[in-house]
């Protein structure tokens, strides 16, 4: 008997997954199911969940349906790649042990049958967004991460609310072009990696763009 043909590689991001939405985590367990059980490769490009406040969090019943439901189509021969999202950029290797996938730097290049495939969540190349920019610099430095990482997790729950609420405020305020990719920032990274296509996501703004003689990929939110 033949086995069917799989899918090579199938790329998501933005699904933004937390206990008060329910729907969106039952898609993502049948998008499971479904479709990433027959690829090879799943790549999981950030903002997979509203928040991540450390790896000590992984017994949350919330988190762990969800690490149970990972860790399931990596034993089922799926190889399961993870870049960090804007959201939850504080996911380590704790996490990815118990998911069993592979934690990803940006940007990450794949071949996906001789296409050079560059990977980014998006939110480096919002360059407009001046103070988001600074606020990236200093959440992405590892002192910084250390020092966040050693509070008790209750009190990282309550720091990250807040954050989550301050943000929600300034898309209000800010423009519409501010929250988008800047055409420089792509070209920087089609230039570093060589790429010819460029897949990513954070926007919200599913697209196709052509830039010359190569194709970018806005993934949809969830
Ligand atoms: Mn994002």
């Amino acid at each position: 008997m033949s086995t069917p043909a799989r899918t090579l590689a199938l790329f998501i991001s933005d699904l933004h997954l937390q206990e008060s939405h329910p729907r969106t985590l039952d898609a993502f367990f049948r998008f499971l199911e479904e479709h990433a059980r027959h690829t090879r490769q799943l790549y999981l490009l950030g903002d997979i969940f509203e928040y991540w406040a450390g790896d000590d969090d992984l017994d949350t019943p919330f988190n762990a349906r969800i690490i149970g439901a990972l860790r399931s189509l990596a034993d089922s021969s799926v190889a399961l790649f993870w870049m960090a999202g804007n959201r939850d950029f504080l996911v380590g290797q704790g996490f990815a042990d118990a998911a069993g996938l592979t934690l990803l730097q940006e940007p990450h290049v794949v071949d996906v049958k001789g296409q050079r495939i560059a990977l980014v969540h998006g939110d480096a190349e919002c360059t407009l967004d001046t103070k988001y920019m600074a606020f990236r610099a200093m959440v992405r430095q590892p002192a910084w991460q250390a020092q966040f990482l050693a509070m008790p997790l209750s009190q990282r729950k309550a720091i990250i609310a807040g954050m989550r609420e301050g943000s929600r405020e300034a898309h209000t305020t800010k423009s519409y072009e501010i929250m988008d990719v800047t055409p420089d920032a792509v070209e920087a990274v089609f230039d570093a990696t060589g790429a010819g296509v460029l897949i990513h996501g954070h926007t919200h703004r599913p697209a196709l763009h052509r830039h010359g003689e190569r194709l970018r990929y806005v993934l949809p939110d969830w």
